[in-house]
């Protein structure tokens, strides 16, 4: 069998054990899989990369690609209960009670691909549209349906909106000074 050796681990593996590339005339990575992983995820945390990525993902073309990965990151976690089942806020019990409830399901799909903006840096945290505040701010969505058009608003002013709680609202008289 082929067989090439990895310059990152000084292992020879067969070829299978390698990715392939298109843009290489031998037609693989460099590295073995485990390897060129490693190598990916370091690379991707450079300061260099991430400014890249920053300034890729304003081009038209990066938009475009930033669109279809979250309309499919979109889709896969409404179709998918498992996903949803493993997310962080659900603790399994309630997921079995929130299944039966779609509002519920809509809104763990959306508050989902909030954090994933957030994480990949499509998306800043803002500030509290109420208080100005920017220290845990929460994304509040006026509708599901539209799960990128968030609100931000800190954890009370948050309350505010879905229990009726008692901080003041914008209208109200709010020091700005
Ligand atoms: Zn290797
Ligand atoms: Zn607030
Ligand atoms: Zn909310």
């Amino acid at each position: 069998m082929e067989s090439k050796r990895c310059p990152r681990c000084s292992v020879r593996k067969p070829i299978s054990d390698f990715w392939s590339n298109a843009g290489d005339s031998r037609g693989t990575q460099p590295y073995c899989r485990p390897c060129q992983k490693d190598y990916l995820r370091e690379y991707r945390k450079r300061p260099q990369h991430r400014a890249y990525m920053k300034r890729w993902r304003q081009t038209p073309k990066g938009k475009a690609a930033a669109r279809r990965w979250l309309a499919g990151q979109w889709n896969k976690i409404k179709q998918d209960p498992e996903r949803l089942k493993r997310s962080r806020e659900a603790s399994r019990k309630s997921y079995q009670k929130r299944r039966k409830n779609p509002e519920a399901m809509k809104r763990m799909a959306a508050t989902r691909i909030i954090s994933l903006m957030v994480k990949f840096g499509w998306m800043t945290r803002g500030a509290c549209i109420v208080c100005g505040i920017t220290d845990g701010v929460e994304a509040h969505h006026p509708d599901y349906a539209s799960p990128l058009l968030v609100e931000w608003r800190c954890r009370p002013h948050h309350e505010n909106v879905h229990h009726g709680g008692t901080e003041p609202e914008p209208n109200a008289s709010v020091s700005t000074s």
